[in-house]
């Protein structure tokens, strides 16, 4: 098969032909039709993130066709469609597994990390952690879901957000502009804060009331000044951000990081135990947030914004998210 392939971290994929994964037991052999390109594949490419093998397929928003299931699997057959996420197993019944939070399993593996991933024709995984892509979406909308929306509904969960409340979305890129749909979806009401016209613009359409533009503002004043907010969740990976985020919640407001700045930050804990304020973080969903989030849009309450490349375009589309290029997500697809 065709694959885009990591051979040593700090140097371009190499585009070659990989030898085709072989299901074992309890695994399928998906067809790849669509890979979404995320931050994480750029930390990884970069040598941002240590590796532990090498060489290395990237790449965990993996959408395709089942080819071959092999002995013991059920739920799946030759034709159906799924997908696979950053959850490439887990144990199954620890006590993170069997309470919704199996990314904190001991023995999580991450799907294009520490074991090969999307970039590729073909990809094996294991039967009970594949997910279903809905007949609603097409590949290449649905490929974003599998990362960057499981990411902003379990960040939208995780802020306890209630029918009425409002939200402040701290940067509409690709999780943003899930977020806020997904916010709108369940009742809520959404301010969206980005530092671009264009980002706004779009937050608008997306369905947020108010777009607040932190290059012009104070966004955290400026949303406290507007009767503050019962959450906020932020996307944006600098400090400055997150401390505007505090500033803008109402007491007993929740604060939920997603984005982080690099390094250690200050967060005014004296301020958090005034305010009743609630610090969470959230990295990635699980399972069972995938078939929520993924009912969602099937539903048509999620519109991803997305932009194809082709697998061998690999490099170039990772160049263009590095430089913060990409406004929505970026898919490779493979006819
Ligand atoms: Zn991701
Ligand atoms: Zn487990």
């Amino acid at each position: 098969m065709k694959a885009a392939i990591l051979r040593k971290p700090g140097t371009p994929l190499a585009v070659e032909t990989a030898p085709d994964p072989k299901p074992g037991r309890g695994e399928v052999l998906i067809r790849v039709r669509a890979c979404g390109v995320c931050h994480t594949d750029l930390h990884i490419v970069a040598g941002d993130w240590p590796v532990s093998r090498l060489p290395l397929i990237p790449g965990h928003e993996v959408v395709g066709e089942v080819v071959v299931s092999s002995g013991g699997v059920t739920g799946f057959r030759p034709g159906d469609r799924a997908g696979v996420s950053w959850i490439y197993s887990t144990c199954g019944h620890c006590e993170f597994c069997t309470s919704d939070r199996e990314r904190f399993c001991p023995k999580f593996v991450s799907t294009g990390y520490m074991v090969d991933g999307g970039f590729a024709e073909y990809i094996k995984a294991p039967a009970s952690h594949v997910v279903p892509v809905p007949a609603e979406l097409g590949f290449a909308e649905a490929a974003p879901l599998y990362c960057a929306g499981l990411t902003a509904y379990r960040a939208i969960k995780t802020s306890g957000l209630r029918v009425g409340e409002t939200v402040a979305v701290w940067g509409v890129g690709g999780l943003g502009q899930c977020a806020i749909q997904i916010a709108r979806a369940m009742g809520a009401r959404v301010i969206a804060v980005d530092l671009g016209p264009a980002k706004l613009e779009l937050a608008r359409e997306l369905g947020a009331e108010l777009a607040v533009n932190a290059a012009e503002q104070n966004a955290g004043a400026a949303i406290a000044a507007l009767g503050e907010v019962h959450a906020a969740v932020n996307f944006a990976p600098r400090a400055e951000a997150v401390a505007h985020c505090f500033d803008a919640l109402r007491p007993c407001g929740s604060m939920v990081l997603v984005g982080l700045p690099p390094g250690n930050f200050m967060l005014p804990i004296t301020g958090s135990v005034r305010k009743g304020i609630r610090v969470l973080t959230c990295a990635v969903g699980s399972r069972q947030d995938l078939r929520e989030v993924l009912a969602l849009a099937a539903a048509g309450k999620i519109r991803t914004k997305v932009e194809t490349a082709r697998l061998k375009d690999i490099n170039e589309v990772l160049a263009r998210l590095s430089a913060g290029r990409v406004p929505g997500r970026a898919v490779l697809e493979l006819p």
